[in-house]
């Protein structure tokens, strides 16, 4: 343990942000980096807890206290070795993370939890600076060969350990960059592609190969596949977006957020698209869905410079604090208000739409809500809502952006084709812990197998998954786990 007294010395500090108006000018990330004594005290609040709930929060299950520890001592290359034990991406997850370690730390019951994703990213930001990450081939090769279809965090995750096992490695991706949503979705200000770049690199000259524009099922024969590979890890991601069919749903102005979104992560780095430009410019911007990828279309169209931007959800606004049904240390589904919302966005929850209206020439002029009540069972789950009465309205909008969540993996093409078993919510069935499909040699992982999720929970399912598909063409595994020996 660092400081004995951290926790009652220091109160817990946020890196500076550049100013909001600053920042909408362009599409970099903002956060500024802590000073030297900044994240030495950030560290010294960690109170190293007998039983560090921290780590049981984290769904990778990072050895939390030992790397503040070093990180107080000073010692960036242990607590790089140690944060890189049970994280492959450090440098994702410590900038997007939603922090569910933070939800858990002690401290957090009355004080403010330890900055930890912060802490996070700075151990292998200056990792990277100081050379201690360096590109590792592993000594033996096992001469077996594994398929991982998708790029995104879990296909990553899943590549890099079974790389680091001796396997051969190819990861097909039908975009034209390695990366899924990292890449193609979270906006370059939240996450910058260089930053993603760097670690393909890495990836690349760690023997693994990466085949991009290489759409498996599609323009990349599944039977060569099957044929050539000894085992195939499937993450190719929750792709299916939940629409909105209302009347006028064909309105020219509406759009899927991811639409939107990845054009803006090509027009950032100036590769050119064959879809008709989507732009938020001098625009009425209304974002249906009040989840991150809302967020991340708010600060997308504040960069564009619309004229208003408006984000609805449905549910009723959530709690600011824990509440009785939210205790510590479990994650607690409070409001949030992200960068982008400091940027400037107008929110309402509890607002149902009715019908996208269009004008005579078929562009999207307004939206028709009604504002709803929510019938709240005593856990504080919402059942079901009725429509406040005399509520009804029209509000002008050019621009609208459905954010609200996606539905399940695509089933045209790879997993049809396959034949894999799906869950009764449409993913791809394989159990928890075990990541076998139906297929003998197939597993899945990450948000395909799981549904939507988090960046976090892919790498944690790859890295599971690698162990798995290791253990079946070798009969044991030296891989670490989320229940093993983390330093192995
Ligand atoms: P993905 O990242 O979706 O990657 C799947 C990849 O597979 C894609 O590149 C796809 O092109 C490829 N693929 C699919 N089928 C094929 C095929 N047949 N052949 C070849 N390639 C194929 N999570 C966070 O933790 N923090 C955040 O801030 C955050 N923000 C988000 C913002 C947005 C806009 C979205 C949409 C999601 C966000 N998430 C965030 C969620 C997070 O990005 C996902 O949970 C995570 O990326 C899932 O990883 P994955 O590897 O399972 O799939």
């Amino acid at each position: 343990m660092g400081k004995v007294t951290g926790f009652l010395e220091f109160e817990r500090t946020a890196p500076l942000k550049q100013d909001a108006k600053e920042r909408l000018s362009h599409y970099n990330e903002f956060v500024k980096a802590f000073e030297k004594e900044e994240i030495n005290r950030e560290a010294a609040r960690c109170m190293d807890c007998g039983v560090p709930f921290c780590q049981s929060g984290c769904p990778l299950g990072n050895v939390i206290p030992e790397f503040n520890d070093a990180v107080y001592q000073g010692d960036w290359e242990l607590a790089s070795t140690i944060l890189l034990s049970t994280n492959n991406f450090p440098e994702f997850t410590g900038r997007i993370c939603p922090a569910p370690c933070e939800s858990a730390c002690v401290l957090g019951i009355n004080k403010s939890p330890v900055s930890i994703e912060e802490i996070e990213k700075h151990i292998i930001e200056i990792a990277f600076a100081k050379g201690y990450i360096k590109a590792e081939q592993p000594l033996i090769r096992t001469g077996k060969k594994i398929a991982v279809i998708g790029s995104g965090p879990a296909g990553l995750a899943a590549a890099a350990q079974l790389n680091k096992a001796g396997h051969e490695v190819t990861v097909y991706e039908r975009d034209d960059t390695p990366g899924g949503l990292l890449n193609y979705g979270i906006p370059d200000f939240k996450l910058q592609k260089d930053v993603v770049a760097r670690r393909i690199d890495l990836m690349e000259k760690e023997g693994i190969i990466f085949k991009c524009n290489a759409n498996v099922g599609v323009n990349v024969e599944l039977n060569t596949i099957l044929r050539d590979f000894q085992s195939i890890v499937l993450a190719g991601g929750s792709t299916i977006a939940r629409d909105l069919n209302l009347p006028g749903r064909d309105a020219k102005g509406v759009y899927v957020a991811m639409d939107f979104l990845k054009q803006q992560n090509k027009r950032v780095r100036n590769i050119p698209f064959e879809q008709e430009p989507i732009m938020a410019t001098g625009k009425d911007v209304i974002v249906i869905g009040g989840g991150d990828t809302g967020s991340d279309c708010v600060g997308t169209s504040n960069r564009h410079g619309a004229r208003s931007v408006m984000q609805f959800e449905i549910m009723p606004m959530p709690a600011s604090a824990r509440t009785n049904n939210m205790p510590w240390p479990t994650y607690p589904m409070l409001l949030k208000v992200t960068s982008s919302h400091e940027e400037g966005c107008e929110r309402a929850w509890g607002v149902n739409t009715k019908e996208f209206l269009k004008d005579a020439d078929g562009n999207l002029r307004a939206l028709r809500v009604v504002d709803v009540e929510w019938e709240i069972d005593p856990s504080g789950r919402p059942l079901n809502f009725t429509e406040k009465p005399e509520t009804e309205r029209e509000l002008p909008a050019q621009l609208v952006l459905l954010a609200m969540g996606f539905l399940h993996p695509q089933k045209e093409g790879l997993l049809e084709k396959l034949g894999v078993e799906l869950d009764a919510r449409g993913n791809v069935k394989a159990e928890e812990g075990k990541y076998q499909t139906n297929i003998a040699k197939i597993f899945a992982a990450g948000d395909m197998r799981r549904g939507q999720s988090l960046v976090v929970w892919a790498i944690s399912e790859g890295r599971e998954t690698a162990r798995k598909v290791d253990e079946y063409l070798m009969g044991e595994s030296k891989l670490s786990c989320k229940d093993g020996i983390p330093f192995a």
